[in-house]
């Protein structure tokens, strides 16, 4: 048995931080955890396991070229220069819709990519990403290999963001396979867990030949929690970014 002690800076990282108009992000990412987006592709940076894994995923479908990263990592000047840039070109509405406000940009944890189909005019802002042909057929693998479509149709007001079929957000898995399968945006996820707390039901899995225990632990600014970790089991720790920290539990059998 291990035990883990979670403390209020946790709840702030980790791949399950829910980033939105009402939660801010603390600060940048540190550039030493971002890498290439894709080999070759040295100006668009992600979190160094959102970058593998998003390369696997496009690997598996064999895109080759025909998917093309389009945006990734923003630091925040990057993301207040992009929002000012809108303002002027797009005007108030467009901007609302489809550019975060500085501070509240998924682009800015690193965990976040804009993907386009390839061709000879790509829009930086919104790129097209059709529901057909090899772009559905990375939406339809993404959860398998951590990632979520974020802000689907229909989920505007939850989300306060437009329909954004190009924008992908790494959660891991078996997160991404539990929020596409149960069709919730990351608002509604980040509640649902909360359902699962460490001292009562945890939320158990099987998926993908492997099996899962989640649970949500609340932590104070003032006091840690601590948590058992059993020897049979791997673990990966993520804040919510809201009141807590979300243990994921991988059986070892
Ligand atoms: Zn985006």
């Amino acid at each position: 048995m291990k035990e883990l002690k979670l403390q209020s800076k946790d709840i702030k990282k980790g791949n399950l931080i829910l980033v939105n108009s009402s939660h801010s992000i603390l600060k940048d990412a540190k550039n030493d955890d971002l890498k290439e987006a894709f080999p070759g592709c040295h100006d668009i940076l992600l979190e160094k396991r959102t970058a593998d894994m998003l390369f696997l995923a496009l690997n598996h479908i064999h895109s080759g070229d025909r998917i093309v990263p389009v945006s990734g990592y923003r630091s925040d000047k990057e993301q207040c220069s992009l929002y000012s840039d809108s303002l002027m070109e797009n005007g108030k509405e467009y901007t609302r819709k489809f550019v975060a406000v500085p501070g509240c940009s998924e682009h800015q944890t690193g965990l976040a990519i804009d993907l386009g189909k390839n061709g000879p005019d790509i829009d930086y802002i919104c790129p097209d990403f059709p529901y057909n042909g090899i772009c559905q057929a990375f939406r339809e693998d993404a959860a398998n290999f951590g990632f979520i479509e974020r802000y689907p149709e229909g989920s505007e007001r939850i989300t306060n963001i437009a329909q954004e079929p190009w924008h992908f957000r790494f959660v891991g898995y078996p997160h991404s396979y539990l929020i596409m399968e149960k069709g919730l945006t990351l608002e509604e996820y980040t509640d649902y867990i909360k359902d699962f707390t460490y001292n009562r039901t945890h939320l158990k899995i099987n998926s993908g030949g492997q099996c899962f225990e989640i649970f949500y632990v609340p932590v104070s600014p003032s006091r840690p929690a601590y948590v058992d970790i059993p020897d049979d089991a791997t673990y990966a720790v993520s804040g919510n970014n809201v009141d807590g920290v979300v243990v994921t539990l991988r059986m070892v059998r």
